[in-house]
């Protein structure tokens, strides 16, 4: 019996999948030609154009994730968000940014926008009050990050598509962190979905990309700014992408269930002041983020108490590693007020709540065990030059 939806694995593992018509082969082909017939064609196609049949493939996978009708795939997460804020805004426009971003989408609006003539305001916070206190006359799009990086804070969906509804705004997110696995923002009324797939769709750090989904109508209205600026992805990767994302629903699921444990863990740990992580109902938006999402992904942030030094404690760890980007596999921490964020002004971080001692975690899909054994290991390195400093 045919399944009339399929469910999300057999949507990574085939949808999208372009067959091999001439040999027969399991996997979708590589077309890598830049260049295609343009006589007795219906679709002239063309790589900017973001046409070519490895493109236009992966975007259905990623549409039917998402549970819209079309979808894009960008050169980066940044292309992807660049894009679509400039299809829907123009000179004179405003736009309200949720108060905690991704520090490129940030710098983005800063930097970028104010060139075009757009203008825009962040919120003061994450409550209804706070949105609607910024939108003005002349606000076009309204755009949210939830759980925002890196304090995995939660934005309700519902309350955002209820103003932008209200307004006639057009609402966007940005859900690399939450990955159409654990959040399908479509279905409490986002228009538009964006991702990084740079982070969990690739998932094993090799990859830059970006993605969006959306209607027919918003996807054809970024398709016409996109083919002018040109942030298209090389075929290669695309075909790349493709084949990471067969796997995504397995493997977020994994990041999942390791991160809730640890971040448990974390929590009940002398050395931690605070974990930032909403599947722990000490968070305050676990709630929220139990109506809205279907996991809790595998990243959380945590503070250490004051006098341990997070350097020490980073280069104490061995399996997890000190590295950029998230997402992967692999486990990894950074410093986010040395890393994501460290454009931004040392004001606009304390604006943020991003301290010099926050430390964001990745965690991979390696045995949680394992993971609990590096920490342990780091957590008595720093605890044993603590104890040997008061001794002094
Ligand atoms: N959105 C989020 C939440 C991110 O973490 C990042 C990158 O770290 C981006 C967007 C930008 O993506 P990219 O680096 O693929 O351009």
């Amino acid at each position: 019996m045919k399944s009339k939806s399929p469910g999300v694995n057999t949507i990574c593992t085939h949808v999208g999948e372009l067959k091999d018509e001439q040999y027969k082969g399991a996997i979708s082909p590589l077309y890598m030609s830049s260049s295609y017939a343009y006589e007795n064609v219906d679709v002239k196609r063309y790589p900017r154009y973001f046409n070519t049949p490895n493109q236009e493939g992966l975007a259905k996978k990623v549409a039917a994730l998402e549970h819209c009708e079309a979808g894009l795939i960008f050169g980066s997460g940044m292309a992807a968000i660049s894009h679509t804020m400039l299809a829907f805004l123009r000179q004179g426009d405003h736009v309200v940014v949720q108060k905690t971003i991704y520090g490129g989408a940030y710098n983005f609006m800063v930097e970028e926008l104010p060139k075009y003539g757009i203008s825009y305001d962040f919120t003061d916070g994450f409550t209804e009050t706070d949105f609607r206190n910024k939108i003005k006359p002349n606000t076009k799009v309204i755009y949210v990050e939830t759980p925002s990086n890196p304090l995995m804070l939660i934005t309700d969906l519902e309350m955002i598509s209820g103003l932008a509804k209200e307004y006639g705004l057009v609402s966007m997110i940005d859900n690399t962190f939450a990955t159409p696995i654990n959040q399908t923002p479509a279905d409490f009324g986002i228009d538009i979905m964006i991702h990084s797939a740079t982070k969990y769709m690739g998932g094993h750090s090799d990859i830059c990309a970006g993605a969006v989904a959306a209607s027919e109508e918003h996807i054809k209205k970024i398709w016409n700014v996109g083919k002018n600026l040109g942030g298209s992805l090389s075929d290669y990767t695309v075909w790349l992408l493709e084949r990471s994302m067969k796997t995504m629903g397995i493997r977020v699921k994994a990041h999942n269930r390791n991160a809730r444990k640890i971040a448990r863990w974390l929590n009940d740990h002398e050395l931690v002041q605070k974990v930032y992580y909403p599947g722990l109902k000490e968070h305050p938006d676990h709630e929220l983020a139990k109506k809205q999402m279907k996991g809790y992904t595998g990243m959380l942030s945590f503070e250490l108490v004051s006098g341990v030094d997070p350097n020490k404690f980073m280069g104490s760890l061995s399996m997890i590693k000190q590295s950029m980007s998230l997402a992967g596999v692999e486990s990894t921490i950074l410093s986010p007020a040395k890393t994501s964020h460290a454009l931004l002004s040392v004001e606009e971080r304390e604006r943020q709540g991003i301290s010099d001692g926050l430390l964001r975690f990745s965690i991979g899909i390696e045995n949680k065990n394992d993971l609990i054994a590096d920490l342990e290991h780091a957590f008595r390195e720093v605890s044993s030059n603590r104890l040997q400093k008061s001794l002094v």
